[in-house]
């Protein structure tokens, strides 16, 4: 693929797709995943490529959740190594999280390609892969409800980038805090997580590894406050405002 030039006006936003296309090419993302990518594309333009205000509280809050956590899970799917990797094993090191595969389209190579990246990226440990015997997921069916014994399954809070809205919601009916990274507001997922980010996950993980290293040293009761005063739909609303505020100002006459 040739070079995106730096002064291209989308040069980011060509960038990720770049390297989206190259991970399908790889095996490492299904077909699936790109079509996934361009949903997010959308809501990123409507959004205005950046970090909103309501997606910064909700990474505050996320990350006093995180730290609250006895057993926290990051699962890990294709468009999350494809962008993130590096920033995935940087948050499970600083907060303790376990790193998890977990993916939609399931076969053995891809697994394996992913656990080589984590491992390549540093991961000391990486759970879901080919090597481990599994546990079935209550609410879903097939290799979609596979998930670790040491992690996601006995997990208090799972963190879960791009998840789909059934898996949030089997999640969070099994009892577990659910955290997601989704540029979609209005999404399944989005709705019934227990704190949503509404971002794009390149700008909203090393958001996060920061809050995490901020509040690392705070006492408890500190973090239980801050989740207190979190409150995930109005939140939800204060993003889908923001959209809309970028929409009216666009079609000024
Ligand atoms: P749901 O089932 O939750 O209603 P969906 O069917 O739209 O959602 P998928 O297509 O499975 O969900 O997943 C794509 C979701 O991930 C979309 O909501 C999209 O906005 C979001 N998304 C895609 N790329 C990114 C990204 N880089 N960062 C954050 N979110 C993203």
């Amino acid at each position: 693929m040739e070079e995106i030039p730096q002064s291209h006006p989308r040069y980011q936003s060509l960038v990720l797709r770049k390297k989206i296309s190259e991970a399908h090419k790889a095996g490492i993302l299904a077909e699936s995943g790109m079509i996934a990518h361009g949903r997010g594309e959308a809501f990123d333009y409507l959004l205005g490529e950046k970090t909103t205000p309501p997606a910064r509280k909700a990474i505050k809050a996320a990350a006093a959740q995180i730290l609250l956590a006895k057993n926290p899970v990051i699962s890990v799917n294709g468009n999350t190594v494809a962008l993130s990797a590096r920033e995935v094993v940087e948050l499970s090191h600083k907060s303790g999280a376990k790193v998890e595969i977990n993916l939609f389209y399931r076969t053995p190579e891809r697994v394996d390609k992913i656990e080589k990246i984590l491992c390549e990226e540093g991961a000391d440990e990486v759970l879901g892969t080919n090597n481990e015997e599994y546990l079935h997921l209550n609410g879903l069916e097939g290799p979609r409800s596979h998930v670790s014994a040491r992690g996601i399954y006995s997990a208090d809070v799972v963190l879960v980038p791009l998840e789909d809205g059934d898996r949030a919601q089997a999640l969070f009916d099994s009892g577990k805090i659910v955290i997601t990274i989704d540029l979609n507001p209005l999404s399944r997922t989005a709705r019934s997580s227990s704190i949503t980010i509404v971002d794009n996950l390149v700008r909203a993980l090393p958001l996060l590894i920061q809050e995490v290293e901020k509040l690392k040293g705070e006492e408890m009761y500190k973090l239980e406050e801050m989740l207190s005063d979190f409150n995930n739909p109005e939140n939800l609303n204060d993003s889908l405002q923001a959209i809309l505020r970028n929409y009216h100002r666009g079609v000024k006459p």
